[in-house]
């Protein structure tokens, strides 16, 4: 008998709105950006985006809560997007331009930790890295660039075209995964790092200067963030870590708690 698809809650990318503007842009928006729901769509998955019901919207909240998607979905994908915003980790922005999106630091923490809670799998990707880290107690370079010593570049204008190599930790799970090689190029665009390592969390991988590139928790459920986007990598790219196993790996997890 076919299984059932698995169904992969993704966190919504937050659009507020702009002073000034007119229409759509005067608005609220919560969007994905399609070629993540197109990764992880590429196995028997459905995808469906939790929207944030905090803000500024006119109805009231219901008694549907995100326990009950957590309930409901086999697993959570968090977004790359925004900057989290320092204060999320007891420190003030030193520029405002690096001030981030608190709105979406909770709505994504309170979703990550009722996924935790129900035992259900989570990824987090490039910014889905850093609040994993964020939510368990750790810290963040606010501007990588300016506040690590010697860093590789980890930021730059050919945005998904951008790769740096990473190496797997030692013991890693990621070294497990991918026994044949000690690491690859990833696609990794991103001005804050993952500074001080979150409760229970461990170094999954770093670049060549050193920064934390993923993190894992330790124990259960599974929880893994990359600061890399796997879903920026051409399928069959040579050049470029294949993310697959990855993928199948979180999705083996989701399955795991349903079957
Ligand atoms: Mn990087």
């Amino acid at each position: 008998m076919a299984r059932s698809p698995l169904r992969i809650g993704l966190s919504a990318r937050i659009f507020h709105p702009q002073a000034g503007a007119t229409g759509l842009q005067s608005k609220s928006l919560q969007y994905l950006e399609q070629s993540v729901a197109h990764w992880v769509m590429s196995r028997q998955v459905m995808v469906l985006m939790i929207p944030a019901v905090s803000g500024d919207g006119l109805v009231h909240r219901s008694s549907i809560r995100l326990s009950d998607y957590a309930h409901y979905l086999d697993g959570l994908v968090l977004q790359g997007g925004a900057d989290i915003s320092p204060q999320s980790y007891g420190e003030q922005a030193l520029q405002p331009a690096w001030a981030g999106d608190r709105q979406r630091d909770a709505y994504e923490m309170e979703l990550l930790h009722e996924f935790m809670e129900a035992g259900k799998p989570v990824l987090g990707i490039c910014r889905g890295a850093q609040l994993i880290n964020v939510a368990l107690g750790g810290t963040l370079y606010q501007d990588v660039a300016t506040q690590y010593e010697a860093p590789v570049l980890h930021l730059d204008a050919s945005y998904d075209k951008f790769a740096h190599a990473v190496s797997w930790d030692g013991a890693s799970g990621l070294a497990r995964l991918y026994p044949e090689q000690g690491g690859g190029n990833v696609i990794s665009i991103h001005h804050q790092g993952i500074k001080a390592l979150g409760k229970g969390l461990r170094c999954e991988a770093q670049s060549a200067d050193g920064l934390i590139e993923a993190v894992r928790l330790e124990g259960k459920p599974y929880v893994l963030g990359l600061q890399w986007h796997p879903e920026f990598h051409p399928p069959g790219s040579g050049e470029l870590l294949d993310c697959n196993p990855i993928l199948d790996e979180f999705l083996t997890a989701a399955r795991g708690r349903r079957w």
